[in-house]
């Protein structure tokens, strides 16, 4: 799945949630989160993210590792 971390904060383009094919994107009141059982992987959010925010579980950088509970848990909320 992929995860959307902090450059996201503050940011909220929404240019992400206009390619996602599964529509699995929520919006938070401070970022976008990802649904983690929604989203395919397709890869079609990375490159429109203005702010590099968005990372496949498996690439993102260890301070940012917490982001993955963080996408699960809130975009359960939205
Ligand atoms: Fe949506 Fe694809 Fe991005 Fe997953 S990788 S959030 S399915 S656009």
């Amino acid at each position: 799945m992929h995860v959307v971390a902090e450059p996201c904060s503050g940011c909220k383009y929404t240019d992400c949630v206009v390619v996602c094919p599964v529509e699995c994107f929520y919006e938070g009141e401070k970022m976008l989160y990802i649904h983690p059982e929604e989203c395919i992987d397709c890869e079609a959010c990375v490159p429109e993210c203005p702010v590099e925010a968005i990372f496949h579980e498996d690439n993102l950088p260890e301070e940012w590792k917490n982001y993955i509970e963080i996408n699960a848990i809130e975009s359960e909320k939205c």
